[in-house]
């Protein structure tokens, strides 16, 4: 019998690192071995004399904005899943805030269009919230192919809200929410004070709103996306959300927005140092659900424009990994922790039950990392179109060099093996776990 491909070297088991032999085949892993298990391979990739090469199960991005149609010109369907390749996702959640906004059928079928045609990994996709009831009943055609809804702070004061948790509910789709109360956000000019009236309390406020509304329909499953408070991830608990954070709330405080002014300019706005303290102090200790990117690129004459104008949003997709495994090596997490907030909760969240592990029939996808490679942040070298970040010139600490999707080589070693259109949309894994 000859597989389609075979990794030789070191995986994480039950939490410990040891030598293995992954075996894929048809998308699916079929067997996990020793590191000397005999079986031959269309491809083989042979760590086995690698001591800082590590497969992690295939890390996911719940919050991935790639844009496209119209805001194409800031990153499209095709160089933001290059640079989720570069980065070691295997698997990204595209956002419903593009141009025309993906909350009504036409766009929605538009934007799977492109992702279908464009995404190098696999995706999935977050609907927004329609102006009218109708539109919410049509978007529901449509439940078969997407993971669930965004609710940003515009949308929650409109009237399809409580609509669209219902049919969450009755439809098992997941609502991500952007925890800010509109009612008490209030535009800062002044860098490094953002989050004077962007306030830790427009978060919780938020986080309660959305407990109400759930608690009216009989709580759909609901996760609160890029918390940025300790506080936060203790009420998203109290209701029994899920919940992410991304890593420049970790590593990052409202200084770095004073010194990097709109390059530090995000939603919700970076932290003074105590809560971001208080939050990496949660992360350390294991409270936190999972990681996201909030991947979020826009040009960077959009950012260089004066701070009160230029939007929000920083690219995380090539920095993610790599400022986990920096934690890492500092002692901060383990590296069973690191694929678990990467892939394996990201995999409970949205539903998929066959993808996260590196076990036999789950999903072919592997992150493949190599601990011991240092490298210093450059923007300039992004796949994705935006060029900049305010993790610029920061020296981490590991590196993702293959991305693998479902037993192929889709990113390794700085080379891309894979074209425009390989990517499937992610609930078609079931199906294609029984055909593999
Ligand atoms: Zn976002």
């Amino acid at each position: 019998m000859i597989v389609d491909f075979v990794f030789r070297g070191k995986t994480i088991i039950n939490g410990r690192v040891v030598d293995s032999t992954i075996i894929i085949d048809n998308g699916v892993i079929i067997g996990v071995h020793g590191p000397s298990y005999p079986i031959k391979s269309e491809v083989e990739l042979n760590y086995s004399s690698r001591a800082s090469i590590i497969a992690l199960p295939g890390a996911i991005d719940l919050h991935t904005h790639l844009r496209g149609l119209r805001l194409s010109y800031k990153e499209d369907e095709y160089t933001g899943t290059r640079a989720a390749a570069k980065g070691g996702f295997t698997v990204v959640v595209d956002m419903p805030n593009t141009l025309p906004p993906v909350n009504n059928k036409a766009s929605a079928l538009m934007k799977l269009e492109e992702l279908s045609k464009n995404a190098i990994v696999d995706y999935g996709l977050y609907l927004g919230v329609p102006e009218n009831s109708e539109e919410v009943y049509k978007l529901l055609e449509l439940r078969d192919e997407i993971i669930g809804f965004k609710v940003y702070p515009q949308d929650y004061n409109k009237k399809t809200l409580a609509e669209v948790f219902e049919e969450a509910k009755k439809n098992n789709l997941l609502i991500i929410v952007h925890a800010e109360e509109p009612s008490l956000i209030k535009e800062n000019p002044i860098p490094g004070y953002r989050w004077l009236t962007r306030t830790i309390e427009a978060e919780l406020y938020a986080i309660e709103r959305m407990g109400r509304i759930a608690n009216k329909v009989g709580f759909p499953k609901i996760h609160i996306t890029h918390i940025t408070s300790s506080y936060a991830a203790h009420l998203a608990k109290m209701y029994g959300f899920s919940f992410d954070t991304a890593p420049h709330y970790l590593l990052l405080n409202s200084n770095t927005e004073k010194e990097k002014k709109a390059l530090a300019k995000v939603n919700p706005p970076l932290r003074p140092e105590p809560i971001r303290f208080a939050l990496l102090e949660n992360f350390k200790g294991g409270i936190i659900d999972a990681i996201a990117t909030d991947h979020a690129p826009h040009t960077l004459e959009e950012k260089c424009k004066p701070f009160k104008d230029a939007p929000a949003g920083i690219p995380g997709l090539e920095t993610t990994i790599p400022l986990l495994l920096t934690m890492f090596h500092r002692g901060w997490i383990s590296l069973s922790t690191l694929s678990k907030v990467i892939s394996e909760v990201p995999a409970e969240i949205i539903g998929l039950n066959n993808a996260g592990k590196i076990a036999p029939g789950y999903i072919g996808n592997l992150t493949i990392v190599d601990l011991s490679r240092e490298f210093i942040v450059k923007p300039e070298d992004f796949e994705s179109k935006a060029k900049h970040t305010p993790f610029e010139k920061f020296k981490c600490r590991g590196k993702p060099i293959g991305s693998i999707v479902r037993g192929r080589i889709v990113y390794l070693d700085g080379e891309f093996h894979a074209d425009r259109g390989y990517g499937i949309n992610i609930t078609k894994y079931h199906k294609y776990y029984k055909e593999g």
